[in-house]
């Protein structure tokens, strides 16, 4: 609901073109627009409009539908729903006439989302990505790899059922192959489905390092405000600072934590906790150190690489040597023992620019977006469990253990595939789903 120049009210099921028809009169055959009054439940006319027919099963809910085209002006709408819910609707949840769309098989979940994903959209990458998923390119793909899991499923299944005979079925070099193929399948759209959720959720950065290394300075030169508390001070960060930045419209999250030090001082080591599960939380960190720290041959300082060393290992990192405007180095890029980053001055803004291009590598933005589709931590985490499983299946069938195992796996594969497109989804998940929509789509 808002005010524009022009505003939809539209009905969907069985009683839907009935209850136009009090409101706008005769209708016009379907998919073509006539001009009509609106009236009021007193029968007034209170605007007037194009009026649509679709009937079912072709239109976006499968049900009859009608729109009623208006002057977009939000008491004018009011008074055409109420007169609507006057002649028997009633008012629509969020989402739910995407929902009817998917429970009538007009769309599949993974569509639906990519509805509320487009109107979300935060950037014209991440509305094609939407878009592309509207058009079923990620529901294709998840339904090709759910295929070639049921045809192994078959297979073992059926070598289950003739287990007494004297050829070994599972041992079978091309089955082993063939999961080994379903697994490199799945890692291409896994990767391909994190550069999507990438577009749509964004990315979060922690920026750690000890105190004073220049981190507040850092986040605030990235943001272009002031919004962390610059100090002299060691240890004034203590809490958990977000901010969130768009690069190149690909929504950033940077998250300033507390130096991490041990400190008598309650406040402050609770901040250093909260930096902890930040850091943990975080897809990428940024490791900053005072670049005067540095020695000759680049080594970092003991201090800093012991926090390093703390780290979680796996989590792709990038080290700054920071106030590089106080060193005899010129910003760029800087290696040292598999270590990577960039001297650089948070404070002047030198060598900044090398950083954001790091980063809009690390985010996917320096590729081409061709193929990408929009994804949701839901979907990862689907596709996850199916890796997950397959990868057991696969280790229990070449340790030779009871087939049933593997087989059992399998299943549990083609479950979570199946809760990305929705065919059994349970209805808690549709709840949550389709709760996020706005309303009236
Ligand atoms: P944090 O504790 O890691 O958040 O560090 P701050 O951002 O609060 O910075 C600590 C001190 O170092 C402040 O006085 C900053 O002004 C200073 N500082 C930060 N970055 C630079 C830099 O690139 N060059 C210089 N010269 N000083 C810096």
């Amino acid at each position: 609901m808002g005010r524009g120049a022009l505003g939809i009210v539209r009905l969907s099921g069985p009683c839907a073109l009935e209850i136009a028809e009090q409101l706008a009169g005769p209708l016009p055959t379907p998919r073509s627009a006539v001009l009509r009054h609106f009236n009021d439940e007193t029968g007034a006319a209170i605007d007037q409009g194009l009026v649509l027919v679709f009937k079912a099963p072709h239109s976006f809910t499968g049900e009859d539908v009608v729109e009623l085209q208006g002057h977009g002006a939000p008491v004018v709408l009011a008074a055409l729903v109420s007169a609507a819910i006057a002649h028997g609707a009633r008012a629509a949840r969020p989402g739910e006439f995407s929902e009817r769309a998917y429970l009538n098989g007009r769309i599949d979940l993974a569509q639906a989302e990519a509805i509320a994903d487009l109107i979300d959209a935060a950037s014209t990458q991440a509305a094609r990505a939407a878009q592309r998923s509207l058009d079923g390119e990620f529901s294709a793909r998840v339904r090709a790899l759910t295929e070639s899991l049921i045809a192994l499923r078959v297979y073992v299944e059926g070598a289950l059922d003739f287990s007494d005979e004297d050829i070994d079925w599972l041992g079978q070099g091309s089955l082993h192959a063939r999961i080994a193929q379903w697994l490199l399948d799945l890692d291409a759209l896994m990767q391909q489905a994190a550069q999507g959720r990438r577009l749509r959720e964004g990315l979060t950065i922690a920026l750690t390092g000890r105190p004073n290394a220049g981190k507040s300075t850092l986040l605030n030169r990235l943001a272009g405000s002031e919004a962390a508390i610059v100090s002299p001070t060691p240890g004034t960060t203590r809490d958990v600072l977000r901010e969130n930045i768009l690069l190149d419209s690909m929504p950033l999250t940077l998250v300033d934590t507390a130096g991490l030090r041990d400190s008598d001082d309650p406040i402050e080591r609770e901040g250093v906790r909260r930096a902890k599960e930040a850091v943990h939380k975080a897809e990428l960190v940024l490791f900053l150190a005072d670049g005067r720290d540095v020695d000759a041959n680049g080594r970092l300082d003991a201090e800093d690489q012991i926090l390093l060393d703390a780290m979680p290992s796996g989590l792709p990192r990038l080290i700054l040597l920071n106030k590089c405007d106080l060193t005899e180095q010129a910003p760029g890029s800087w290696q040292h023992a598999g270590e990577q980053g960039f001297r650089l001055s948070a404070a002047t803004g030198a060598g900044i620019e090398s950083l954001l291009q790091a980063l809009r590598q690390h985010c996917g933005l320096a590729d081409s977006h061709e193929g990408v589709f929009i994804a949701r931590s839901r979907h990862l985490a689907a596709l996850h469990s199916a890796r997950v499983a397959v990868g057991t299946a696969q280790a229990r069938l070449q340790e030779g253990a009871h087939a049933e195992l593997a087989a059992e796996e399998l299943r549990r594969a083609q479950q979570a595939l199946d809760e990305i497109t929705g065919p059994f989804a349970a209805d808690d998940l549709l709840g949550r789903v389709f709760s996020q929509f706005c309303i009236g789509k």
